[in-house]
Formats: structure tokens, C-alpha cells, sequence
């Protein structure tokens, strides 16, 4: 644990918990004391905030971002996702640009009046005119889904 706050994670995101295996065999124990199991330390995931109105693609993205330890919380529209992230301040956005009820864009926008969280647009929109739109806009990365 000292080495995860040494190379910079902050205290509060760090965790101790004990592995399944080792409660169950303090449960097994007759009483006797035991030697207490080492802690592990599990670092909490980034809190991601994934902003994608596609069931399909929500779904297989929340997935892969959970397997890779991200926390994620999921809106399928613009303006659930600006009230998310101005309540919950995630540590970066995921933003699709085809939303039902604003476009990406304005979502952008809206966001980066008010906050400097790293907004990443993640978007089918692949042309060039696109692209540069959303990194003017303030746009920290743009990945174009295959
Ligand atoms: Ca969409």
C-alpha cells in the first residue's frame, strides 16, 4: 500500500479488502488464534462516465471498461449526462455524438462551460471536418468506433 501512495494514488481511492479464500478460512477456524491474513490492496477504478444512447454499444463498453477495473456510470442522452457530471464528477467522459435528445456537440459544449474533466468522443463520425470540430470544442481525444 505504501508504494501505490508513494507513486502518487491518493489514500482515499485505496482499498483494503480480504481475498474470499482467506475470510472463508477464518471462518473454517476452530478458534485457535490464527496469523491474520495478508490485506491486498485494490486500487478503486476511475469513475468513467460513459455518455452513449446505443444499448449495444453501451453494453459492450461498460464491459470492457469494467474488466479493466473502471467504475462506470452509463446515460443514454445529452442531458443526463451533463446533470451526471456536473453531480458526480467523474474522472473523464465518454461521449457519443449521436444523442437523442442533443447533439454531442452541444453536450460538449454545455460540459466544457463548467468543466475541464478529459472528455474523450468516441463517435462513428470518422471525417476529418468531424474530428477537428470536437477537438476545437475541447475535445481531449476522438476515437472513431469500428
Ligand atoms: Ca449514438
Amino acid at each position: 500500500m505504501s508504494f501505490l501512495l508513494k507513486s502518487g494514488v491518493p489514500a482515499s481511492s485505496v482499498e483494503v479488502r480480504l481475498l474470499p479464500e482467506e475470510a472463508d478460512e477464518r471462518t473454517a477456524d476452530d478458534g485457535a488464534p490464527t496469523i491474520a491474513p495478508a490485506p491486498t490492496t485494490v486500487v478503486r477504478g476511475a469513475r468513467v462516465l460513459l455518455i452513449e444512447d446505443d444499448p449495444h454499444v453501451a453494453q459492450a463498453m461498460i464491459g470492457a471498461l469494467a474488466r479493466h477495473r473502471y467504475h462506470v456510470i452509463h446515460e443514454a442522452s445529452g442531458s443526463g449526462g451533463l446533470r451526471t457530471a456536473y453531480a458526480q464528477r467523474p474522472d473523464l467522459v465518454l461521449l457519443d455524438l449521436g444523442l437523442p435528445d442533443m447533439d454531442g456537440y452541444d453536450t460538449l459544449t454545455r460540459l466544457r462551460a463548467v468543466s475541464d474533466v478529459p472528455v474523450i468522443v468516441v463517435t462513428a463520425r470518422s471525417d476529418v471536418r468531424s474530428r477537428l470540430h470536437g477537438l476545437n470544442l475541447g475535445a481531449d481525444d476522438y476515437v472513431v468506433k469500428p
